[in-house]
């Protein structure tokens, strides 16, 4: 198991984060991507939480970063099992009043960011003959939502894209599906004021917001090696928000 490795692009904080502790735990080596700044005392402690972790500092919409990340990966003498495109961002805003640079920045990395990663990846679980691709979509990507097209086409269109993906990597063993989230407890939705969240709230069945666990439980069901005969699926973890 030791050269096993599992990629989790934006996995530093939130979400990501929290699959890859949980694939550490697995026995994985962890490639987690991050951009943000940050510093030698922060990326220590964030070792310091794993077994074996390489934290690459490495931006998804650089399709060129994205060729030297496998290189790196290379060096290290570990098979890819496992991809889970994580790296998101939000720029909501009302389209009248978006900019096409917030659109397309918004584009950029959710969808073309997740292009870059499954096209160097999957170069490499071809010719190994298997592979689990995971995309981190959104709910949001099946129903739209005021105020973020911008969030709304990028997730609508990583769950069109894992589904052609599926499609072409089937015949090597390569599995490649999507979760899409709901509301969930991370920095991204903490900026939310409680009057939003509350209503938020009443329109979910199961009546509360998810937990980053939530999510890393489905996550963990959809990257098994056991979970074969699933591709090209959503699967909504969302309190039955969106069914
Ligand atoms: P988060 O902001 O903690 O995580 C996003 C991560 O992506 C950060 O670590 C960020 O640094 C990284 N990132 C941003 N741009 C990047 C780039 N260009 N290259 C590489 N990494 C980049 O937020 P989160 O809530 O943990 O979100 C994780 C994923 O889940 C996102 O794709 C998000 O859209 C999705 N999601 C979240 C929710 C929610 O309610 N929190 C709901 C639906 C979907």
């Amino acid at each position: 198991m030791e050269n096993r490795c599992a990629i989790i692009t934006g996995g530093t904080s939130g979400i990501g984060k929290a699959i890859a502790l949980e694939l550490d735990k697995k026995g994985y080596h962890i490639i987690a991507t991050y951009v943000m700044d940050l510093k030698e005392e922060e990326l220590k402690n964030i070792e310091n939480e794993f077994n074996n972790i390489s934290l690459i500092k490495s931006n998804v919409v650089e399709y060129e970063g994205c060729l030297s990340l496998m290189k790196e990966i290379k060096d290290l003498n570990l098979s890819i099992d496992i991809l889970v495109n994580n790296a998101g961002i939000t720029k909501d805003n009302l389209i009248m009043r978006m900019s096409p640079e917030d659109f397309k920045d918004v584009i950029d990395v959710n969808l073309i960011g997740a292009f870059n990663m499954i096209k160097v990846v999957s170069k490499v679980m071809i010719k190994q003959k298997y592979g689990r691709i995971l995309n981190m979509a959104s709910v949001i990507g099946i129903s739209g939502n005021i105020g973020q097209a911008n969030y709304a086409a990028s997730k609508g269109g990583l769950i069109a894209l894992s589904k052609s993906a599926a499609r072409e990597l089937a015949s090597r063993n390569i599995t490649v599906n999507s979760i899409a989230p709901g509301y969930i407890m991370t920095n991204m939705t903490a900026v939310l004021d409680e009057a939003i969240k509350e209503d938020i709230q009443s329109k979910i069945p199961l009546n509360r917001l998810g937990s980053v666990e939530d999510v890393v439980n489905a996550a963990m069901f959809l990257v098994d090696e056991k979970t074969s005969y699933i591709t090209g699926q959503t699967l909504n973890v969302c309190g039955g928000m969106v069914m």
